[in-house]
């Protein structure tokens, strides 16, 4: 997408990052701001903007992001205890950047998947 997209810009070495993980297709790397003693960020080097617009697009690409973050949790030392892998995505699911990653997070327990305070 080029110069606009934080994340491609990332992926290009012109934003630094503290990259865990790289393949040909992905790559991972720690959440600026994280919300969990483990939060790393996994997108594909392609852009789309939401992980529905990979699945449709690319599955095969969806895929390997799946399992470049699989492999981060077994880095990670996640497997034992487990894990959270969340794909926030559009306006009610508080996506804030929009080229499409996989956070994950973990290294405590997480609490519930939502706050009760949706009505
Ligand atoms: P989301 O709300 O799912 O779009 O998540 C965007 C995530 O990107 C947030 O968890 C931010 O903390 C993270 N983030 C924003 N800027 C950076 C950056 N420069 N490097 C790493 N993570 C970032």
């Amino acid at each position: 997408m080029g110069t606009d997209c934080l994340f491609c810009r990332i992926v290009a070495g012109e934003i630094p990052a503290t990259v865990v993980r790289e393949t040909p297709t992905t790559l991972a790397f720690r959440d600026i701001d994280p919300k969990a003693p483990v939060h790393v960020l996994v997108v594909p080097k392609e852009h789309y903007a939401d992980v529905a617009t990979l699945s449709q697009s690319d599955p095969t690409l969806a895929g390997e992001v799946l399992a470049t973050a699989a492999a981060v949790a077994e880095d990670e030392g996640l497997l034992g205890d487990g894990f959270r892998l969340m794909f926030n995505t559009g306006a009610h699911g508080g996506q804030e950047v929009f080229h499409v990653h996989a956070h994950v997070l973990g290294g405590a327990p997480l609490g519930p998947m939502l706050a009760r305070s949706l009505g």
